[in-house]
């Protein structure tokens, strides 16, 4: 493996979050960017094992505005970089049945139509009407985005690589990042399985493990690894092609038309902390057992493909994008808490801006530094799943 001599920006990890910034980057005019990612292939952790859901309906005014930024760049993304992210608007119903959640929701939508977000408030009854092919006979009501969807996970990150190593990133794989040198203050170097690369600045995009690259920096960085599990049918020819993102938001659990079957997800909420990827089969039965509750006709279908991937979790479920005040050089773009495909293309835009002219210009994200969690001044987000 040949490493630059030196880099002016290096990135630790080929995730979408890596890419976007790699590509914002390198658009925004940056020269000498390196892009690290310790897998023979960029994209296969979290960014490979996601759902693949968009949405614009977020509890905070950030997250909104972040979705806001991101779901455009879906749509104008093969022009961009040359690969259709296959932005699909199907639409997300959250489906709510106790009234604490109909209350929340309720009191979003306000700040959701003032920001211009397409929203529809549907009446359990409208929910039943709407899917008479499940059974949500308890449903109060629910929150429906219409501009909401699927976009193809892999060809966003194979669209950014592409694209940022166009404009002259040096893109690598199989490359481990082991340590960041400082001195004085400032970030001096990434050391990698490889060899050396001085440099002023990196850039810790590495997900759930973004915490690990923290400490190799000597700082503490709130990103916590936590597994959640998916599964996809057989054929369901049943379920029409254009089946809305479907979410139960009481357990968490949800389907979408997924090739010839449905992709279904179900988040254990008392997960514990940890990098174990095995699917959980235990978990997977209370998950199959409330999906054919939900929609009957799974109870005829076998399950086609199973997997589990790690959230990259935050104490206040938001992203920590920003400069760190105890470091010179070290900038943070993960913590995304299961959200990070959709916000991908903000995260790189907004991280390019800070990073290229010392200040954001498309959104404010001062809120998203890590000193919130120094400060106290911690957001709170109560759709996550
Ligand atoms: C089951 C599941 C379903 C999900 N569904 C959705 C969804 O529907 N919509 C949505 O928006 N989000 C969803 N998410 C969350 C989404 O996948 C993540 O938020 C997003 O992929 C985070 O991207 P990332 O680039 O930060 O992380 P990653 O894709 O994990 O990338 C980080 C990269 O860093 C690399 N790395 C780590 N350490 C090092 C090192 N020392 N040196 C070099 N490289 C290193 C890793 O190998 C990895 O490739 C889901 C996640 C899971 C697990």
């Amino acid at each position: 493996m040949h490493l630059p001599e030196t880099a002016d920006i290096v990135i630790a990890g080929g995730g979408v979050i890596g890419a976007s910034t790699a590509y914002h980057l390198a658009k925004g005019g940056a020269k000498n960017v390196v892009l690290l990612e310790r897998e023979p292939l960029f994209g296969t952790e979290s960014t490979g094992k996601c759902a693949g859901g968009v949405r614009a309906h977020f509890d905070t005014e950030i997250n909104c505005r972040m979705s806001a930024l991101s779901l455009p760049a879906f749509e104008r993304f093969e022009e961009e970089t040359g690969y259709s992210a296959d932005y699909r608007k199907i639409g997300y119903l959250f489906v709510l049945n106790k009234e604490q959640d109909v209350a929340a929701f309720q009191r979003q939508m306000d700040m959701h139509l003032a920001l211009g977000l397409r929203t529809e408030w549907l009446t359990g009854d409208e929910i039943r009407r709407r899917l008479p092919m499940m059974n949500f006979e308890d449903a109060l009501g629910g929150l429906f985005g219409p501009d909401d969807g699927l976009a193809d996970n892999g060809a966003v990150v194979q669209g950014y690589v592409s694209a940022a190593s166009r404009l002259g990133v040096r893109c690598l794989t199989g490359v481990e990042v082991t340590g960041v040198e400082t001195a004085g203050g400032r970030v001096q170097a990434v050391l990698t399985s490889a060899g050396r690369i001085p440099t002023p600045l990196v850039v810790n995009a590495a997900g759930a493990w973004a915490g690990e690259i923290g400490r190799m920096a000597g700082l503490e960085v709130p990103v916590q690894p936590v597994k959640r599990q998916l599964f996809t049918t057989t054929p369901t020819p049943e379920i029409p092609a254009d089946f809305t993102f479907v979410i139960e938001f009481g357990t968490g659990l949800y389907f979408h038309r997924e090739g010839p079957g449905l992709l279904s997800g179900m988040s254990r909420a008392d997960q514990p902390p940890s990098f174990d990827q095995a699917v959980d089969e235990e978990w997977e039965l209370t998950h199959l057992e409330t999906a054919a509750f939900r929609l009957p006709l799974m109870e005829q279908k076998g399950i086609a493909r199973r997997w589990a991937g790690l959230y990259e979790v935050t104490p206040d479920h938001h992203a920590i994008i920003g400069p760190v005040e105890e470091l010179k050089g070290f900038y943070m773009n993960a913590g995304f808490s299961g959200h990070g495909f959709m916000h991908s293309p903000a995260a790189g835009r907004l991280a390019a801006e800070e990073i290229l002219k010392g200040r954001t210009e498309s959104l404010d994200i001062s809120c998203l530094r890590k000193e919130r969690f120094r400060t106290g001044k911690t957001l709170d987000e109560y759709n996550v799943f």
